[in-house]
Protein backbone atom coordinates (compact mmCIF):
# COMPACT_ATOMS: atom_id res chain seq x y z
CA UNK A 1 0.00 0.00 0.00
CA UNK A 2 1.05 3.25 -0.45
CA UNK A 3 -0.09 4.93 2.37
CA UNK A 4 1.28 2.29 4.32
CA UNK A 5 4.44 4.96 5.44
CA UNK A 6 1.78 7.18 7.22
CA UNK A 7 0.78 3.80 9.61
CA UNK A 8 4.92 3.51 10.32
CA UNK A 9 4.35 4.97 13.68
CA UNK A 10 1.84 1.88 14.43
CA UNK A 11 3.93 -0.68 13.44
CA UNK A 12 5.09 -3.42 15.83
CA UNK A 13 8.13 -5.07 16.22
CA UNK A 14 11.67 -3.67 15.19
CA UNK A 15 14.06 -4.84 12.27
CA UNK A 16 16.90 -6.96 13.91
CA UNK A 17 19.89 -5.05 12.56
CA UNK A 18 23.31 -6.58 12.25
CA UNK A 19 26.36 -5.53 10.52
CA UNK A 20 27.92 -8.54 9.20
CA UNK A 21 31.68 -8.12 9.67
CA UNK A 22 34.87 -10.54 9.82
CA UNK A 23 35.75 -9.44 13.12
CA UNK A 24 35.65 -12.36 16.02
CA UNK A 25 36.80 -13.81 19.27
CA UNK A 26 37.34 -17.18 20.24
CA UNK A 27 35.34 -18.48 23.62
CA UNK A 28 37.14 -22.24 24.53
CA UNK A 29 35.83 -23.86 27.72
CA UNK A 30 37.69 -26.72 29.71
CA UNK A 31 35.92 -28.34 31.98
CA UNK A 32 38.10 -30.22 34.21
CA UNK A 33 41.98 -31.56 33.79
CA UNK A 34 41.11 -34.81 33.34
CA UNK A 35 38.93 -33.78 30.66
CA UNK A 36 35.92 -35.97 31.65
CA UNK A 37 33.68 -34.78 28.54
CA UNK A 38 35.78 -33.11 25.97
CA UNK A 39 38.44 -32.24 24.34
CA UNK A 40 42.16 -30.43 24.69
CA UNK A 41 42.02 -26.87 24.90
CA UNK A 42 45.02 -27.18 22.02
CA UNK A 43 42.24 -28.90 20.14
CA UNK A 44 39.22 -26.46 20.53
CA UNK A 45 42.13 -23.45 19.54
CA UNK A 46 42.72 -25.45 16.53
CA UNK A 47 39.58 -25.81 15.19
CA UNK A 48 38.59 -22.47 15.88
CA UNK A 49 41.77 -20.98 14.57
CA UNK A 50 41.11 -23.29 11.10
CA UNK A 51 37.57 -22.32 11.21
CA UNK A 52 38.66 -18.56 10.81
CA UNK A 53 40.99 -19.19 8.26
CA UNK A 54 38.68 -21.41 6.24
CA UNK A 55 35.65 -18.64 6.60
CA UNK A 56 38.38 -15.70 6.10
CA UNK A 57 37.61 -14.17 9.95
CA UNK A 58 40.02 -12.11 12.00
CA UNK A 59 40.41 -13.33 15.64
CA UNK A 60 40.81 -10.31 17.95
CA UNK A 61 40.90 -12.20 21.04
CA UNK A 62 41.16 -15.09 22.47
CA UNK A 63 38.88 -15.81 25.87
CA UNK A 64 38.14 -19.03 28.36
CA UNK A 65 39.21 -21.87 30.57
CA UNK A 66 42.51 -23.24 31.42
CA UNK A 67 43.51 -26.50 32.38
CA UNK A 68 43.44 -25.45 36.01
CA UNK A 69 40.51 -23.27 35.68
CA UNK A 70 37.14 -23.24 38.60
CA UNK A 71 33.61 -22.79 38.14
CA UNK A 72 34.33 -19.36 39.23
CA UNK A 73 37.50 -18.21 37.09
CA UNK A 74 35.39 -19.39 34.64
CA UNK A 75 32.27 -16.51 35.17
CA UNK A 76 35.36 -14.15 35.16
CA UNK A 77 36.34 -15.00 32.20
CA UNK A 78 33.24 -14.76 30.49
CA UNK A 79 32.53 -10.82 32.40
CA UNK A 80 36.02 -10.63 30.98
CA UNK A 81 34.63 -11.41 27.42
CA UNK A 82 31.31 -9.35 27.56
CA UNK A 83 33.12 -6.49 28.89
CA UNK A 84 35.60 -6.69 25.81
CA UNK A 85 32.65 -6.88 23.19
CA UNK A 86 30.99 -3.71 24.54
CA UNK A 87 34.18 -1.07 24.93
CA UNK A 88 36.56 -2.80 21.94
CA UNK A 89 37.31 -0.37 18.78
CA UNK A 90 37.09 -3.76 16.40
CA UNK A 91 32.89 -4.28 15.20
CA UNK A 92 33.24 -8.16 16.61
CA UNK A 93 30.24 -10.10 15.31
CA UNK A 94 31.11 -13.66 15.78
CA UNK A 95 32.27 -15.98 18.85
CA UNK A 96 33.52 -19.27 18.04
CA UNK A 97 32.97 -21.90 20.33
CA UNK A 98 33.82 -25.80 19.75
CA UNK A 99 30.30 -26.77 20.48
CA UNK A 100 27.05 -25.10 22.19
CA UNK A 101 26.54 -27.61 23.96
CA UNK A 102 29.48 -26.91 25.76
CA UNK A 103 28.89 -23.28 25.64
CA UNK A 104 25.61 -23.86 26.98
CA UNK A 105 27.21 -25.03 30.58
CA UNK A 106 26.37 -22.11 31.93
CA UNK A 107 23.10 -21.10 33.55
CA UNK A 108 21.14 -18.87 31.67
CA UNK A 109 22.47 -19.63 28.46
CA UNK A 110 19.16 -19.04 26.40
CA UNK A 111 19.14 -15.80 27.91
CA UNK A 112 22.67 -14.72 26.92
CA UNK A 113 22.45 -15.76 23.68
CA UNK A 114 19.93 -13.09 22.99
CA UNK A 115 21.50 -10.29 24.57
CA UNK A 116 24.40 -11.12 22.44
CA UNK A 117 22.12 -11.12 19.51
CA UNK A 118 21.25 -7.56 20.67
CA UNK A 119 24.68 -6.27 20.55
CA UNK A 120 24.68 -8.12 17.09
CA UNK A 121 27.19 -10.91 18.22
CA UNK A 122 26.66 -14.27 16.84
CA UNK A 123 27.54 -17.53 18.79
CA UNK A 124 28.85 -19.77 16.15
CA UNK A 125 29.87 -23.22 16.96
CA UNK A 126 32.74 -24.35 15.04
CA UNK A 127 31.37 -27.75 14.94
CA UNK A 128 28.38 -27.87 14.79
CA UNK A 129 27.91 -24.38 12.48
CA UNK A 130 24.18 -23.46 12.13
CA UNK A 131 22.87 -20.18 10.62
CA UNK A 132 21.78 -17.85 13.21
CA UNK A 133 20.82 -15.66 10.57
CA UNK A 134 17.61 -17.22 10.08
CA UNK A 135 14.84 -17.67 12.20
CA UNK A 136 15.33 -21.64 11.52
CA UNK A 137 18.83 -21.48 12.87
CA UNK A 138 17.97 -19.39 15.55
CA UNK A 139 15.79 -22.03 16.70
CA UNK A 140 18.13 -24.90 16.50
CA UNK A 141 20.17 -22.53 18.62
CA UNK A 142 17.75 -22.61 20.80
CA UNK A 143 17.32 -26.26 21.27
CA UNK A 144 20.70 -27.02 21.46
CA UNK A 145 21.26 -24.59 24.50
CA UNK A 146 18.23 -26.53 26.20
CA UNK A 147 19.85 -29.53 25.49
CA UNK A 148 22.79 -29.03 27.58
CA UNK A 149 20.94 -27.32 30.05
CA UNK A 150 18.89 -30.46 30.02
CA UNK A 151 22.28 -32.25 29.96
CA UNK A 152 23.18 -30.10 33.33
CA UNK A 153 20.34 -30.50 35.35
CA UNK A 154 20.68 -34.18 34.96
CA UNK A 155 24.30 -34.26 36.06
CA UNK A 156 23.27 -31.75 38.91
CA UNK A 157 20.28 -34.25 40.00
CA UNK A 158 23.38 -36.83 40.04
CA UNK A 159 25.41 -35.35 42.44
CA UNK A 160 22.62 -33.96 44.43
CA UNK A 161 21.52 -37.64 45.27
CA UNK A 162 25.20 -38.28 46.62
CA UNK A 163 25.08 -35.29 48.52
CA UNK A 164 21.82 -36.11 50.03
CA UNK A 165 22.89 -39.63 51.07
CA UNK A 166 25.34 -37.69 53.21
CA UNK A 167 23.39 -34.97 54.49
CA UNK A 168 20.86 -38.02 55.55
CA UNK A 169 23.89 -39.61 57.45
CA UNK A 170 23.70 -36.50 59.25
CA UNK A 171 27.38 -35.64 57.44
CA UNK A 172 27.93 -31.98 56.21
CA UNK A 173 30.16 -32.07 53.44
CA UNK A 174 31.09 -28.45 52.26
CA UNK A 175 32.61 -26.14 54.16
CA UNK A 176 30.07 -25.37 57.84
CA UNK A 177 29.47 -21.88 58.55
CA UNK A 178 30.80 -19.02 60.68
CA UNK A 179 31.60 -20.09 64.15
CA UNK A 180 32.79 -23.56 63.22
CA UNK A 181 35.95 -25.27 61.93
CA UNK A 182 36.71 -28.57 60.14
CA UNK A 183 38.99 -30.70 61.68
CA UNK A 184 40.68 -34.45 61.61
CA UNK A 185 40.24 -36.80 64.60
CA UNK A 186 41.79 -40.61 64.65
CA UNK A 187 40.92 -39.79 60.84
CA UNK A 188 37.28 -39.24 61.03
CA UNK A 189 36.18 -35.47 59.85
CA UNK A 190 34.50 -33.37 62.28
CA UNK A 191 32.96 -29.71 62.61
CA UNK A 192 33.33 -28.52 65.32
CA UNK A 193 33.13 -25.11 67.50
CA UNK A 194 35.34 -22.08 67.52
CA UNK A 195 36.04 -19.37 69.49
CA UNK A 196 33.53 -17.34 67.23
CA UNK A 197 31.07 -19.65 67.63
CA UNK A 198 31.12 -18.30 71.58
CA UNK A 199 29.95 -15.19 70.49
CA UNK A 200 27.57 -16.40 68.25
CA UNK A 201 26.06 -18.25 70.87
CA UNK A 202 25.98 -15.09 72.67
CA UNK A 203 24.07 -13.58 69.78
CA UNK A 204 21.20 -16.25 70.09
CA UNK A 205 21.14 -15.75 73.48
CA UNK A 206 20.77 -11.39 73.21
CA UNK A 207 18.35 -12.23 70.69
CA UNK A 208 16.13 -15.01 72.89
CA UNK A 209 16.61 -13.75 76.24
CA UNK A 210 16.90 -9.93 75.74
CA UNK A 211 14.44 -9.51 72.62
CA UNK A 212 17.48 -7.47 71.25
CA UNK A 213 16.77 -5.52 67.69
CA UNK A 214 19.29 -6.64 65.12
CA UNK A 215 20.77 -3.03 64.96
CA UNK A 216 21.04 -3.55 69.09
CA UNK A 217 23.11 -7.24 68.27
CA UNK A 218 25.05 -5.15 65.42
CA UNK A 219 26.12 -2.40 67.36
CA UNK A 220 27.20 -5.13 70.31
CA UNK A 221 29.12 -6.74 67.70
CA UNK A 222 31.03 -4.48 66.66
CA UNK A 223 32.68 -4.16 70.27
CA UNK A 224 33.78 -7.44 69.88
CA UNK A 225 35.48 -6.33 66.99
CA UNK A 226 33.54 -7.97 64.25
CA UNK A 227 31.84 -5.82 61.60
CA UNK A 228 28.47 -8.04 60.18
CA UNK A 229 25.89 -6.46 58.43
CA UNK A 230 21.98 -7.06 58.81
CA UNK A 231 21.56 -9.17 56.34
CA UNK A 232 24.38 -11.62 57.75
CA UNK A 233 23.07 -11.34 61.30
CA UNK A 234 19.56 -12.24 59.84
CA UNK A 235 21.13 -15.16 58.28
CA UNK A 236 23.10 -16.31 60.89
CA UNK A 237 20.17 -16.15 63.35
CA UNK A 238 18.16 -18.24 60.86
CA UNK A 239 20.31 -20.76 60.02
CA UNK A 240 19.58 -24.32 62.23
CA UNK A 241 23.09 -25.74 61.69
CA UNK A 242 23.92 -23.59 64.50
CA UNK A 243 21.47 -25.91 66.82
CA UNK A 244 22.11 -29.29 65.01
CA UNK A 245 19.97 -29.27 62.33
CA UNK A 246 20.58 -29.01 58.23
CA UNK A 247 18.84 -27.63 55.50
CA UNK A 248 20.28 -27.93 52.06
CA UNK A 249 18.58 -27.90 49.06
CA UNK A 250 19.54 -31.51 47.98
CA UNK A 251 17.06 -32.16 51.00
CA UNK A 252 14.40 -30.56 48.71
CA UNK A 253 12.72 -29.04 52.01
CA UNK A 254 13.76 -31.04 54.95
CA UNK A 255 15.41 -31.12 57.94
CA UNK A 256 18.24 -33.38 59.15
CA UNK A 257 19.59 -34.10 62.24
CA UNK A 258 24.02 -33.66 61.92
CA UNK A 259 26.57 -34.95 63.88
CA UNK A 260 28.39 -31.96 64.52
CA UNK A 261 28.49 -29.83 67.70
CA UNK A 262 25.69 -27.43 68.37
CA UNK A 263 25.92 -24.35 69.73
CA UNK A 264 22.75 -23.09 70.72
CA UNK A 265 20.17 -25.73 72.13
CA UNK A 266 16.86 -26.09 69.59
CA UNK A 267 14.71 -24.56 72.53
CA UNK A 268 17.12 -21.19 72.11
CA UNK A 269 17.01 -21.28 68.21
CA UNK A 270 13.74 -21.38 68.27
CA UNK A 271 13.13 -18.87 70.84
CA UNK A 272 15.15 -16.27 69.02
CA UNK A 273 13.40 -17.13 65.66
CA UNK A 274 10.05 -16.71 67.09
CA UNK A 275 10.81 -13.21 67.90
CA UNK A 276 12.33 -12.77 64.34
CA UNK A 277 8.66 -14.26 62.97
CA UNK A 278 6.96 -11.35 64.47
CA UNK A 279 9.12 -9.05 62.16
CA UNK A 280 8.52 -11.20 59.23
CA UNK A 281 12.39 -11.85 59.09
CA UNK A 282 12.18 -15.51 60.35
CA UNK A 283 13.22 -18.86 59.08
CA UNK A 284 12.79 -18.86 55.07
CA UNK A 285 12.72 -21.48 53.12
CA UNK A 286 15.41 -20.46 50.32
CA UNK A 287 13.29 -23.07 47.91
CA UNK A 288 11.43 -21.11 44.94
CA UNK A 289 7.88 -22.64 45.37
CA UNK A 290 6.50 -24.27 41.83
CA UNK A 291 3.29 -22.57 41.80
CA UNK A 292 4.68 -19.27 40.86
CA UNK A 293 6.98 -19.88 38.54
CA UNK A 294 5.43 -16.88 36.14
CA UNK A 295 6.61 -14.51 38.71
CA UNK A 296 8.34 -11.62 37.14
CA UNK A 297 8.22 -13.22 34.12
CA UNK A 298 4.52 -11.72 33.84
CA UNK A 299 3.66 -8.44 34.14
CA UNK A 300 0.05 -6.80 34.67
CA UNK A 301 -1.92 -5.92 32.00
CA UNK A 302 -2.70 -2.83 33.16
CA UNK A 303 0.64 -1.17 34.64
CA UNK A 304 2.99 -3.48 32.63
CA UNK A 305 4.98 -3.86 35.78
CA UNK A 306 5.97 -7.52 36.76
CA UNK A 307 4.09 -9.23 39.20
CA UNK A 308 5.13 -10.85 42.83
CA UNK A 309 4.56 -14.21 43.53
CA UNK A 310 4.59 -15.29 47.01
CA UNK A 311 2.06 -17.84 49.51
CA UNK A 312 -0.36 -16.39 51.65
CA UNK A 313 0.74 -17.65 55.21
CA UNK A 314 -1.88 -19.67 56.88
CA UNK A 315 -3.89 -20.56 53.89
CA UNK A 316 -0.69 -22.22 52.02
CA UNK A 317 -1.93 -20.72 48.88
CA UNK A 318 0.27 -19.20 46.14
CA UNK A 319 -0.54 -16.32 44.85
CA UNK A 320 0.31 -13.36 42.06
CA UNK A 321 0.12 -9.75 42.84
CA UNK A 322 0.73 -6.54 41.09
CA UNK A 323 2.99 -4.42 42.94
CA UNK A 324 2.02 -1.05 42.17
CA UNK A 325 -0.06 0.86 44.81
CA UNK A 326 -3.58 0.94 44.32
CA UNK A 327 -3.56 -1.65 41.41
CA UNK A 328 -5.88 -4.65 42.45
CA UNK A 329 -4.72 -7.16 40.01
CA UNK A 330 -3.79 -10.13 42.45
CA UNK A 331 -4.91 -13.24 42.08
CA UNK A 332 -4.75 -16.82 42.96
CA UNK A 333 -1.95 -18.20 41.33
CA UNK A 334 -3.17 -22.04 41.07
CA UNK A 335 -5.75 -20.50 38.69
CA UNK A 336 -3.53 -17.82 36.23
CA UNK A 337 -1.08 -21.24 36.12
CA UNK A 338 -3.88 -23.05 34.29
CA UNK A 339 -4.84 -20.08 32.27
CA UNK A 340 -1.57 -20.09 31.34
CA UNK A 341 -1.10 -23.91 30.49
CA UNK A 342 -4.29 -23.16 28.73
CA UNK A 343 -2.55 -20.76 26.47
CA UNK A 344 0.18 -23.74 25.97
CA UNK A 345 -2.56 -25.92 24.89
CA UNK A 346 -3.51 -23.61 22.27
CA UNK A 347 0.31 -23.89 20.73
CA UNK A 348 -0.20 -27.35 20.30
CA UNK A 349 0.75 -28.60 16.79
CA UNK A 350 -1.81 -30.94 14.73
CA UNK A 351 -0.54 -34.09 15.08
CA UNK A 352 -1.44 -34.73 11.37
CA UNK A 353 1.61 -32.34 10.68
CA UNK A 354 3.92 -34.19 12.87
CA UNK A 355 5.19 -36.61 10.06
CA UNK A 356 5.89 -33.72 7.92
CA UNK A 357 7.36 -31.74 10.20
CA UNK A 358 9.50 -34.04 10.98
CA UNK A 359 10.92 -34.28 7.34
CA UNK A 360 11.39 -30.58 7.32
CA UNK A 361 13.55 -30.51 10.13
CA UNK A 362 15.61 -33.31 8.61
CA UNK A 363 16.33 -31.36 5.67
CA UNK A 364 16.96 -28.13 7.37
CA UNK A 365 19.85 -30.51 9.34
CA UNK A 366 20.75 -32.09 6.33
CA UNK A 367 22.28 -28.77 5.11
CA UNK A 368 24.53 -28.57 8.57
CA UNK A 369 25.52 -31.72 7.86
CA UNK A 370 27.19 -31.08 4.55
CA UNK A 371 29.31 -29.00 6.91
CA UNK A 372 29.81 -31.37 9.22
CA UNK A 373 31.09 -33.56 6.33
CA UNK A 374 33.58 -30.58 5.56
CA UNK A 375 34.93 -30.83 9.21
CA UNK A 376 35.23 -34.87 8.53
CA UNK A 377 37.52 -34.11 5.55
CA UNK A 378 39.18 -31.63 7.05
CA UNK A 379 40.47 -34.45 9.64
CA UNK A 380 41.15 -37.11 7.71
CA UNK A 381 43.61 -34.35 5.82
CA UNK A 382 45.23 -33.39 9.10
CA UNK A 383 45.62 -37.33 10.26
CA UNK A 384 47.24 -37.92 6.83
CA UNK A 385 49.80 -34.88 7.51
CA UNK A 386 50.69 -35.96 10.43
CA UNK A 387 51.12 -39.49 9.67
CA UNK A 388 53.40 -37.93 7.26
CA UNK A 389 55.38 -36.32 9.59
CA UNK A 390 55.90 -39.51 11.91
CA UNK A 391 57.37 -41.35 8.99
CA UNK A 392 59.78 -38.95 8.29
CA UNK A 393 60.55 -38.46 11.37
CA UNK A 394 61.35 -42.01 11.95
CA UNK A 395 63.86 -41.96 8.68
CA UNK A 396 65.90 -38.94 9.95
CA UNK A 397 66.58 -41.30 13.08
CA UNK A 398 67.09 -44.33 11.51
CA UNK A 399 69.90 -42.15 9.37
CA UNK A 400 70.86 -40.85 12.23
CA UNK A 401 70.27 -37.40 11.85
CA UNK A 402 68.50 -37.24 14.86
CA UNK A 403 69.11 -38.41 18.72
CA UNK A 404 67.01 -40.63 20.56
CA UNK A 405 65.94 -37.98 22.78
CA UNK A 406 64.57 -35.77 20.15
CA UNK A 407 63.13 -38.34 18.25
CA UNK A 408 61.26 -39.90 21.26
CA UNK A 409 60.16 -36.44 22.43
CA UNK A 410 58.87 -35.46 18.77
CA UNK A 411 57.59 -39.07 18.51
CA UNK A 412 54.97 -38.18 21.45
CA UNK A 413 54.00 -35.06 20.85
CA UNK A 414 52.86 -36.00 17.49
CA UNK A 415 51.01 -38.65 18.80
CA UNK A 416 49.49 -37.08 21.37
CA UNK A 417 48.00 -34.64 18.31
CA UNK A 418 47.00 -37.51 16.35
CA UNK A 419 45.14 -38.97 19.72
CA UNK A 420 43.39 -35.51 19.81
CA UNK A 421 42.20 -35.30 16.02
CA UNK A 422 40.88 -39.08 16.40
CA UNK A 423 38.73 -37.87 19.49
CA UNK A 424 37.68 -35.05 17.42
CA UNK A 425 37.15 -37.20 14.60
CA UNK A 426 34.63 -39.58 17.18
CA UNK A 427 33.44 -36.17 18.31
CA UNK A 428 32.16 -35.65 14.90
CA UNK A 429 30.36 -38.58 13.92
CA UNK A 430 28.38 -38.36 17.59
CA UNK A 431 27.20 -35.36 16.43
CA UNK A 432 25.75 -36.37 13.75
CA UNK A 433 24.18 -39.80 14.97
CA UNK A 434 22.59 -37.07 17.97
CA UNK A 435 20.29 -35.54 14.56
CA UNK A 436 17.45 -37.75 15.10
CA UNK A 437 17.71 -37.27 18.80
CA UNK A 438 17.63 -33.64 18.72
CA UNK A 439 14.62 -33.91 15.39
CA UNK A 440 12.37 -35.89 17.84
CA UNK A 441 13.12 -33.79 21.35
CA UNK A 442 12.44 -30.87 19.67
CA UNK A 443 9.22 -32.10 18.31
CA UNK A 444 8.01 -33.16 21.39
CA UNK A 445 8.53 -30.00 23.47
CA UNK A 446 6.47 -28.59 20.31
CA UNK A 447 3.67 -31.05 20.75
CA UNK A 448 3.70 -31.37 24.60
CA UNK A 449 4.09 -27.80 25.93
CA UNK A 450 1.23 -27.92 28.33
CA UNK A 451 2.34 -31.33 29.79
CA UNK A 452 5.98 -30.15 29.92
CA UNK A 453 5.49 -27.48 32.14
CA UNK A 454 2.98 -28.58 34.33
CA UNK A 455 5.70 -31.29 35.14
CA UNK A 456 8.26 -29.16 35.42
CA UNK A 457 9.80 -27.36 38.51
CA UNK A 458 10.78 -23.89 39.43
CA UNK A 459 13.52 -24.01 37.27
CA UNK A 460 12.15 -26.06 34.13
CA UNK A 461 9.17 -24.00 34.19
CA UNK A 462 11.00 -20.79 34.08
CA UNK A 463 13.86 -21.97 31.70
CA UNK A 464 10.45 -23.31 28.95
CA UNK A 465 8.69 -20.66 29.31
CA UNK A 466 11.73 -17.91 28.50
CA UNK A 467 12.07 -20.39 25.63
CA UNK A 468 8.90 -19.53 23.87
CA UNK A 469 8.00 -16.24 25.00
CA UNK A 470 10.96 -14.02 24.66
CA UNK A 471 8.90 -10.83 25.20
CA UNK A 472 7.11 -12.61 28.38
CA UNK A 473 3.48 -12.71 28.84
CA UNK A 474 0.62 -10.26 30.47
CA UNK A 475 -2.14 -11.23 32.89
CA UNK A 476 -4.88 -9.39 32.53
CA UNK A 477 -7.02 -9.06 35.47
CA UNK A 478 -10.03 -7.94 34.17
CA UNK A 479 -10.69 -11.05 31.31
CA UNK A 480 -8.72 -13.39 33.82
CA UNK A 481 -5.96 -14.54 31.11
CA UNK A 482 -2.73 -14.46 29.78
CA UNK A 483 -1.77 -12.87 26.64
CA UNK A 484 1.87 -13.50 25.17
CA UNK A 485 3.22 -9.81 24.03
CA UNK A 486 4.95 -11.03 20.58
CA UNK A 487 4.63 -13.52 18.15
CA UNK A 488 5.20 -17.03 19.40
CA UNK A 489 8.77 -17.82 18.09
CA UNK A 490 9.04 -21.69 18.11
CA UNK A 491 5.28 -22.16 16.51
CA UNK A 492 6.16 -19.28 14.18
CA UNK A 493 9.80 -20.98 13.21
CA UNK A 494 8.49 -24.13 12.87
CA UNK A 495 5.94 -22.85 10.43
CA UNK A 496 8.52 -20.90 8.37
CA UNK A 497 10.90 -23.89 8.23
CA UNK A 498 8.10 -25.34 6.22
CA UNK A 499 7.16 -22.11 4.15
CA UNK A 500 11.04 -22.36 3.58
CA UNK A 501 11.13 -25.42 1.57
CA UNK A 502 8.20 -25.52 0.39
CA UNK A 503 7.53 -29.21 0.65
CA UNK A 504 4.00 -28.86 2.19
CA UNK A 505 1.22 -28.83 -0.93
CA UNK A 506 -0.50 -25.22 -0.24
CA UNK A 507 -3.42 -26.17 1.17
CA UNK A 508 -1.59 -28.03 4.21
CA UNK A 509 0.59 -25.28 4.14
CA UNK A 510 -2.38 -22.49 4.46
CA UNK A 511 -3.59 -24.88 7.22
CA UNK A 512 -0.54 -25.17 8.98
CA UNK A 513 -0.02 -21.11 8.98
CA UNK A 514 -3.84 -20.92 10.15
CA UNK A 515 -2.50 -22.98 12.95
CA UNK A 516 0.02 -20.81 13.74
CA UNK A 517 -1.75 -18.16 13.66
CA UNK A 518 -4.61 -19.48 16.07
CA UNK A 519 -2.16 -20.62 17.88
CA UNK A 520 -0.67 -16.73 18.40
CA UNK A 521 -4.31 -15.52 19.55
CA UNK A 522 -4.80 -17.84 21.89
ZN1 LIG B 1 -0.82 -3.56 37.98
Amino acid sequence: METNHLFKTFGKGSKLTRIETNECVVYTRVSSAKQMDGLSLDVQMKGANEYAERHKLIVREYFGGTYESAAKDERKEFQRMLAYLKKTKYKISKILVYSLERFSRNDNSIWLSMQLRKLGIEIISTTQPIDTTNPAGVMQQKMLFMFGEMDNALRRQKSMAGVKEHLIQGEWVTSPPVGFDVIKHNKERKIVANDLGLTIKKMFYWKAKERMPNVEIQKRLTSYGLNYCLRRIGEILANPFYCGKMVHKALEGEVADGKHEKIVSEAIFLEANNIMAEKKLGLQTKKERTEIALKRFMKCASCNQPMRGYIAKGYEMPYYKCNTPGCKCNRNANEVNNRFAGMLEGFKIDDQYIPLLKEQLFLTFQEHNASLKDNEEMIKRQLTDIRQKLDRLEERFIVEELTADLYHKYKSKFEKEMEEIEEQKANNKIEMSKLEDYITVSLEFACNLREMWALGDYAQRQELQNALFEGGIVYDRKKDECRSTGNNEFITEIARISGNFGIFPTANKKNLMLTSVGAGRA
